[in-house]
This record gives structure tokens, sequence and C-alpha cells, in this order.
């Protein structure tokens, strides 16, 4: 068997180019969703991130406000920063960049955005309130990958999902998502006994580990859908945390690194801007864009 490449990026170029018209139709409302980026310190890839988010966010015809502050910044002066931004009108959306750096409380930050604002959904009331089933802005990465097996699956009611991985931003709130949907999931991590043995039970296999190639093809169910969420820069290059040649053998279809889960972390970001702006402004949450 010769699985189905899921494709990320066509994906989440389409989701772009809806988000766009959507934009559109709320400029003629006088409406421009806004986004604020806050990026502490100098760290390259989260330069990378955020130059990309910028980019993305203006192609859609929103807002984009960057926010650079030194690695010194006390978290006081970066708190006042969010204070600004949770009363600006023009900023729909907050995300403060991950990591910062040491001498900060990263759950004290997050918890200072205004969990309307929160695009990111790490916010603890969002994280409350996806875990409780009410109405949150949810994590992107997670939301994209569910964005892609909902395309790919349909209904993902009474599938065995195991998810590799129990981070905040991926992990657990992926498993949410996933229950939300009524699969029957197991959250795997560090400590788990005899995971290729579980990994072979799911119909979904999710992971995100951060670890190159670590799940192997015998680890796979015949047909499973794999969603690899792993970034790992390696010699050879950007690599998943699935062995792409042994799953390709094994699995229904995968997502491909790069361009599968990564590409959609980006759009699920304009996705949560433009949700949190209709919600600020009253009106309807944009089709298909929460879970
Ligand atoms: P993390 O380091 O916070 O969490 C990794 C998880 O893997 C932990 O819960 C740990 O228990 C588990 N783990 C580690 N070793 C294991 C082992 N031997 N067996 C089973 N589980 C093990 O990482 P994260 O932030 O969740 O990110 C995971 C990966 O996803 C990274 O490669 C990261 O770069 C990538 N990522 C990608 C995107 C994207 O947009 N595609 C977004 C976020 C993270």
């Amino acid at each position: 068997m010769t699985a189905q490449i899921i494709d990320g990026k066509a994906f989440a170029a389409r989701l772009r180019s809806r988000i766009a018209a959507e934009v559109a139709t709320l400029a003629g409302q006088g409406i421009t969703p806004g986004l604020a980026v806050v990026l502490v310190g100098e760290d390259p890839a989260s330069q990378v991130y955020v130059r990309s988010k910028g980019r993305m966010t203006r192609e859609v015809g929103m807002a984009s406000f960057e926010h650079r502050l030194s690695q010194q910044v006390s978290q006081q002066e970066l708190l006042e920063l969010i204070q600004k931004l949770n009363e600006d009108p023009a900023v729909h959306g907050i995300l403060v960049q991950l990591p910062l750096p040491a001498h900060m409380d990263e759950a004290a930050v997050i918890n200072a955005i205004t969990p309307d604002k929160d695009v990111d959904g790490f916010h603890i009331l969002n994280v409350g309130r996806l875990a409780t089933g009410q109405r949150a802005m949810v994590p992107c990465t997670p939301l994209g990958c569910l964005m892609l097996l909902r395309d790919h699956l349909g209904s993902l009611a009474g599938r065995n999902a195991v998810v590799i991985g129990r981070s905040n931003i991926v992990g657990k709130p992926m498993a949410q998502l996933l229950l939300r949907d009524s699969a029957t999931v197991t959250i795997a991590h560090s400590r788990t006994e005899d995971l290729p043995e579980l990994c072979r039970r799911a119909d979904i296999l999710v992971a995100a580990v951060g670890r190159p190639s670590f799940v192997q093809g015998d680890w796979i169910k015949p047909g499973a859908t794999v969603i690899d969420v792993g970034i790992n820069r390696t010699e050879d290059g950007l690599v998943g945390d699935v062995d792409h040649a042994g799953a390709s053998q094994v699995a229904g279809a995968f997502t491909p690194v790069p361009g599968g889960v990564g590409p959609m972390t980006i759009a699920c970001l304009l996705a949560n801007t433009l949700t949190a702006t209709a919600r600020i402004h009253g009106l309807p949450d944009p089709e298909g864009l929460t879970p």
C-alpha cells in the first residue's frame, strides 16, 4: 500500500483565501481585523515565525502590529504592553511568541491577555472552555490538525485516536478536540509503556514529540491516518516525528513535513483572529473555522 499524502500546504492556501474573502466583507462594514504579535528577545527561529506571521496577516488583508522587545525587558513592561493591546480597539488578536526569556513567568504573561483576544488559545479560561465544551479560542496547531482529519475522514466518532505528546500547546488540546469529536482518545508520553503496541491500535495517530523520525512504520496500523506535528531541524533538513518512508508503506494517509501541519498553524492563527474579530463585534462565528 502506498499512503495518500495529506496536502496541508494546499489546504492552508484555500483556507487563507477564504479568510481573505471574509476580511474583504468585513472591510465593507468598516472593520479591519488586527493581529498584534509580541516578540521578546532575538531567538532566530522565533524571528522567522514572527516575520512570516506578519507577512501572511497582511496578505489576507488584516492589520499586522509587531512589537519587538529586548531580551532584558522586565515582565512589568511586557504586561503593560499587553494591557495597552487589550484596550486597543484596532487589535482583535494578541500573540506573545514563546518561549519567553527565563526571568519571565510564562503563565502570568499569557493569562494577562484578555481571553477574547487570546488567538493562541493558551489562556487558562480558553483551556477550561475547550475542556468543558464551551465556546473557546482553540490552539492553532491542534485546530489545524483537526481540520485536516475531518477533511480526510469525515466523522471521527468512535475511531481510536492515539496522541503522542502531552504538551499544553499541542498534545493536550489535540486530545480534547478529538474527544469533542467523539473519538476514543489515548494520550501517550515519555513514560508510556510499549508505545509501538499502543500505536498499532490507532486509526488516527498524532505525533507531537519533537524527535526526528521517531514513529516507525511497523508501529502504524495498516490504513491509519497519521498526523505528523513534529518539526525537527536535522543535517538532512526539516524532518517530522514520523519515519515517512516507513509510514508511506503502511498508513492510509499521512501529513508530510514540510507541507503538512506547519502551514495549517499560521492559517489557523488567521482563522482565530477572524473569529475573535467577529465575536468582539457581536457577529456570528465565521463558518467552519471553529470546532
Ligand atoms: P514538548 O517538548 O512540549 O512535548 C513533547 C512531548 O513528547 C512531551 O509531552 C513528552 O512526554 C513526549 N515525549 C518525549 N519523548 C517521548 C518518548 N520517548 N515517547 C513518548 N512520548 C515522548 O513539544 P511540543 O511543543 O508539544 O512540540 C512537539 C513537536 O511538534 C516539536 O517537534 C515541535 O517543534 C512541533 N510543533 C510543530 C508545530 C507546527 O506548527 N507544526 C507547532 C508546535 C509544535
